[in-house]
């Protein structure tokens, strides 16, 4: 199955994403956690994403998209949660064109609903105490909620259009909202 998972930041799509792969059997594939790996091994491409990463903004698609196409290359990307991406509209139509050159397509996007702008912040924040992020201060995270609802909020509505979106009420316990989420994977697999 090939999942994609949406949500703006602090909606709990990492900490979901993780138990949701190992629950399809695939590769959780989260471009944050890929930025932050190659940051912590000091590769090109990790101090290029530095720069935008600390501000809060995104990665140019140059860069992101070309990372990806390698990723879902890889043979343990058959099956896969996608965390973190497309984000831009421009990522959208990249995937489509990396998924169909692999002769694959997407089952479902399950998007995790918080409406509350101030829960969210609240919860990264007190994340921040333990991330050790650069970009977890709360000017930083207040920030890539502007950001988020400029850039990736619309790609709700559009894969709704697509017919594949599954909204999930991402308020409530960790374990509530993964029972919402595997409530959806289960209609998937009909
Ligand atoms: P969050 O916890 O805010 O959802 P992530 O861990 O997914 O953030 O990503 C952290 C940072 O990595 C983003 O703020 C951005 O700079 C960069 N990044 C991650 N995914 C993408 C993407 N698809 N396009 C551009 N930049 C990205």
């Amino acid at each position: 199955m090939r999942l994609l998972l949406m949500g703006p930041p602090g909606a709990g799509k990492g900490t979901q994403a993780v138990d949701l792969a190992t629950s399809i059997g695939g590769a959780h594939i989260s471009t944050g956690d890929m930025f932050r790996e190659n940051l912590a091994n000091e590769t090109d491409l990790g101090k290029l994403a530095k720069q935008y990463m600390d501000a809060g903004q995104y990665v140019p698609d140059e860069v992101t998209n070309g990372m990806v196409r390698n990723r879902l290359a890889e043979p343990d990307a058959a099956a896969f949660v996608l965390d973190g991406y497309p984000r831009t509209a421009d990522q959208v139509v990249e995937l489509d064109d990396i998924l169909a050159s692999l002769g694959a397509k997407l089952d479902g996007v399950i998007s995790l609903v918080v409406e509350d702008r101030e829960e969210l912040v609240q919860r990264m924040i007190k994340r921040a105490e333990t991330s050790g992020r650069a970009d977890d201060t709360e000017e930083v995270i207040r920030h890539r909620q502007d950001v988020y609802d400029a850039e990736t909020a619309a790609l709700v509505p559009l894969y709704r259009d697509h017919g594949i979106l599954h909204e999930v009420d991402g308020i409530g316990t960790i374990d509530e909202v993964a029972a919402r989420i595997a409530a959806v994977v289960d209609s998937l697999r009909g």
